[in-house]
């Protein structure tokens, strides 16, 4: 990769005290393995090969699994890689479903099952394994030829599966030789050497009995020739990679609001959940947080949003301080926040260093208001990783689980669909095979069709300005007819008729700019109607189909059992006429 290159995945930053900073987005395919690389063979592109797997429902009511393998390469942007639309993510095959019931043993069966999913991804990865070293000649999209090393470098996946792929126990780290009784520990731990473990594991070969007892030493699984021995340039206990969706949405952070709860009591949480007025993007909990079951990782992130609101003030049963509760609880909020940063620069990290050091140092409140006996729990001691991760293949958004919940529809569960479910996989390769080949050339026609336009024009971007929101309308109004007087006294449109007046004169005649031609226009303008439709809600999309932010305008009303609903009026910022370049001609605020 040349510099020019380079420097869009890492720019060296001067901020405002004057000190140096690397600011990283995209994976720098530089920082892994280019410089053993580079000493016997200059000019090498380095392809970070990143793979992902991770166990899908296939039905809702048989309970059909399926275990897909997802492939794609960090030299794309991560902006593209991420878009489902872009094909960026491809299937390069399923890993067999099977219980192994026929073997007895339980151990065994485990072993079997460890052993099966290694030869597949042995299989599936072997063909990129001889061009690690020696390279392969690839042709980039700017049409240059270059010598490409592809590497598996990053792994995707939940922590059973981790710990699968780096042949470790159950309750260990699969990134470092932290022993389970210092899981709760704020301190490195000497990381793992992947050429110990893979001379442990060629010992399968010559001597057995050996091979067993050496693993159990090393606190590894005894697995017959992990996938990624043969593989070049791999580090597979550094490719492990944080996961937030399962370490910490599903991981810390239900555990933290848990240990909240408990402090302060569920019946005073809850009820600060009710009394939250709703709010642009938050989630209200009519019911409270403490009584909800089976919270999805979406609905922990709300719940995270909202919990320093909750807790500040709250008085702990017993009248005990609760400054080093909120600190503790703020200092790990700031871990989450400060891990999903989508550009980091060194401080950045610094900070979410000191964020998970501060957790650390407030964590024994856990203990002291009886929460919490221990903190073994692996997945606090995964944050540690996260800064060096980052550091490695940049920000975490590169290696999203959430990825592969999209990736499961497009690549596994349409694809199963597409079957008459009988023998389904060859039909699910086929149906696949035939997708991607339609896809490459519609992607082929774009392409040429677009190179006979006539002067692509380039429009510049400028600096960074608010979204515009595309509005989606209900199909019929909330109140089919509402009077001049119920918009008056009910809806608090003073002086509605005057207004519409107004706006039909200036519609009906652009050309007039006096105030009062156009007054003198709107007293002649008679209005033939004397209700008019409301809508209570405007939705507005960001251009795809999620709903991004609403505005109400609602009067007070009753419920079926003849409860009242408060009325809700939401403030909006409109702005008349259309936006060019950066100046807008001017923001109304209307309410
Ligand atoms: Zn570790």
């Amino acid at each position: 990769m040349s510099r020019v290159q380079q420097d869009v995945y890492r720019r060296l930053v001067v901020d405002s005290s004057s000190t140096y900073s690397f600011i990283c987005m995209d994976m720098d395919t530089n920082n892994l393995v280019k410089e053993s690389l580079e000493s016997h063979q200059p000019g090498a592109t380095v392809v970070p090969v990143i793979v992902s797997t991770d166990k899908t429902l296939l039905t809702q009511f048989r309970d059909r699994m399926a275990y897909p393998i997802y492939m794609t390469i960090g030299n794309i942007p991560k902006a593209i890689r991420r878009k489902p639309s872009h094909h960026a993510q491809v299937l390069i095959g399923y890993i067999p479903v099977t219980k192994l019931a026929g073997i007895s043993n339980k151990t065994s069966r485990r072993r079997a099952l460890a052993n099966l999913f290694h030869a597949c991804m042995d299989h599936a990865l072997g063909p990129i394994r001889p061009y690690g070293e020696t390279g392969v000649a690839m042709m980039s999209g700017d049409g240059v030829w270059r010598r490409c090393h592809p590497v598996f470098a990053v792994f995707v996946g939940d922590y059973p599966e981790q710990a699968l792929v780096a042949c470790t126990y159950n309750g260990r780290c699969p990134k470092c030789t932290v022993l389970p009784e210092q899981l709760g520990e704020y301190e490195t731990f000497p990381p793992r050497v992947p050429s110990t473990a893979i001379d442990t594991f060629r010992l399968a070969d010559s001597d057995l009995r050996r091979f067993h007892v050496v693993c159990h030493e090393s606190g590894l699984k005894p697995v017959f020739h992990p996938f990624w021995e043969a593989l070049p340039f791999t580090n597979i206990f550094v490719s492990i990679t944080p996961d937030i969706l399962h370490q910490m949405l599903q991981g810390m952070m239900k555990h933290l609001i848990r240990w909240v709860i408990r402090i302060f009591g569920a019946a005073g949480v809850d009820a600060r959940c009710r009394v939250i007025p709703p709010n642009h993007r938050t989630m209200l909990f009519p019911k409270g947080i403490s009584t909800l079951s089976r919270v999805t990782g979406k609905e922990h992130k709300k719940m995270c949003a909202i919990l320093l609101g909750l807790i500040v003030d709250l008085p702990v049963p017993g009248g005990h301080d609760s400054s080093r509760i909120l600190k503790a609880v703020r200092s790990l909020l700031d871990f989450l926040y400060l891990s999903q940063y989508q550009c980091h620069t060194s401080g950045s990290i610094t900070q979410l260093e000191e964020s998970l050091a501060a957790f650390h140092q407030f964590k024994e409140v856990f203990f002291d208001f009886g929460v919490r006996k221990h903190f073994k729990i692996p997945k606090l001691h995964s944050l540690s990783h996260y800064a060096s991760s980052i550091r490695m293949f940049g920000t975490t958004d590169n290696y999203n689980t959430e990825q592969s919940e999209r990736l499961h529809i497009d690549l596994t569960k349409n694809a199963y669909r597409a079957t008459n479910h009988k023998d389904e996989y060859a039909q699910m390769t086929i149906w696949l095979e035939r997708r991607e080949k339609l896809q490459r050339h519609v992607e082929f026609i774009n392409w040429k069709q677009q190179n006979y336009l006539p002067g692509r024009s380039w429009t510049h971007t400028g600096p960074p300005r608010a979204r515009s929101l595309s509005p989606k309308m209900a199909w019929h109004p909330s109140s089919k007819a509402v009077s001049w007087d119920d918009l008056h006294h009910r809806y608090g449109a003073v002086e509605f008729q005057d207004a519409l007046t107004d706006f039909l004169a200036q519609a009906n005649n652009p050309g007039l700019s006096r105030r009062q031609e156009l007054r003198r226009h709107a007293a002649n303008t008679l209005i033939p109607f004397c209700a008019v439709p409301v809508f209570h809600n405007i939705k507005f999309t960001d251009g795809s189909t999620e709903i991004v932010d609403s505005v109400h305008a609602r009067p007070e009303q009753k419920d079926t059992h003849g409860r009242i609903i408060p009325s809700r009026f939401d403030t909006a910022l409109v702005q008349s006429g259309p936006q060019h370049g950066t100046q807008a001609p001017g923001i109304r605020g209307e309410s």
